[in-house]
C-alpha cells in the first residue's frame, strides 16, 4: 500500500469509528427514554381494546390475542355477533383448547333483514357475553363484531358500557368491528384502526378457508 493509500484508509477508519460512537450515543439516549417509560408503566389491570377500521385483520388480531392468552394457560372466551354461513377456523381450533364460544344464531344481519328477530338474537347473545364479563376466572373476552350491534341499535349502548365497567379488574376485553361507537372508543384503553390499502376481494379473489375465515 502506498503512503497515500495508507492515509486514506486511516481517515476512513476514523470516520467509521466516529459514526459508530455517534450511533451508540443515540441508541443510549433512546434506551434511557424507553427504560424511563417502562419504569413509569407500573399499573397492572385489564385492558379494553377496540380494533376498528375498514381494512382486513380486525378479527384475526382478536383471535391472535386469544391464542396468546391460551398459550399462557389463561382462560379466554369468544362471543361472535355476526357469523357468516361458513365454518370458523379459529372456533374449530380454540374450542378444542377449551375456549367457550357464544355465537349469534342468525347469519349476516343485512341478509336476514328482520329487525325484531335480529334484536332478540343480539340480546340473547349479549346475555352470554355478560356472563363471561362477570366471570372472575375469565382473563380475556373477545367480543367479535360487537360494534355493529351498538351502531345499529340492536343493543343499548348503556347496557354494554355497564357490563364493561363492572367486569373484574384484571379482565381484558377486545371489541372488533367497523364504525365503532364514539363512546366505546372513548372508554377503551387501546384503540387500533386497521386501514384498507388494498383487499384481494376487490380484484376478484374470493374469501378462502384458512385465510379469510
Ligand atoms: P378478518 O376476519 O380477515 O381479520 P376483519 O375482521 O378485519 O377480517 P370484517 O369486516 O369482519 O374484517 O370482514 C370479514 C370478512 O370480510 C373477511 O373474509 C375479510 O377478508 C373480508 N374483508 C375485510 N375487510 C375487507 C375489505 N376492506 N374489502 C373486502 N373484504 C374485506
Ligand atoms: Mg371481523
Amino acid at each position: 500500500m502506498s503512503e497515500q493509500q495508507d492515509k486514506n484508509q486511516s481517515e476512513a477508519d476514523r470516520i467509521a469509528a466516529e459514526k459508530a460512537l455517534r450511533h451508540k450515543a443515540r441508541q443510549q439516549k433512546v434506551k434511557q427514554a424507553v427504560d424511563a417509560r417502562v419504569a413509569e408503566a407500573t399499573e397492572e389491570r385489564g385492558v379494553l381494546m377496540v380494533i376498528t377500521g375498514d381494512g382486513k385483520g380486525k378479527s384475526t388480531a382478536g383471535f391472535g390475542t386469544v391464542a396468546r392468552a391460551v398459550g399462557h394457560g389463561q382462560k379466554a372466551a369468544v362471543v361472535q355477533f355476526i357469523k357468516g354461513n361458513w365454518e370458523c377456523g379459529e372456533r374449530n381450533l380454540l374450542e378444542g383448547a377449551g375456549v367457550p364460544f357464544a355465537v349469534m344464531a342468525t347469519g349476516f344481519t343485512w341478509e336476514t333483514q328482520d329487525k325484531a328477530a335480529d334484536t332478540a338474537a343480539a340480546l340473547a347473545t349479549w346475555e352470554q357475553a355478560e356472563q363471561f364479563l362477570a366471570d372472575e376466572n375469565t382473563d380475556l373476552v373477545l367480543l367479535d363484531e360487537l360494534t355493529y350491534m351498538v351502531s345499529y341499535h340492536y343493543l343499548p349502548l348503556e347496557r354494554v358500557v355497564e357490563a364493561l365497567n363492572s367486569r373484574p379488574l384484571h379482565q381484558h376485553v377486545i371489541i372488533t368491528g367497523r364504525n365503532c361507537h364514539r363512546e366505546l372508543v372513548e372508554l377503551a384503553d387501546t384503540v387500533s384502526e386497521v386501514g384498507c390499502v388494498k383487499h384481494a376481494f376487490n380484484s376478484g379473489i374470493k374469501a378462502q378457508p384458512g385465510f379469510d375465515y
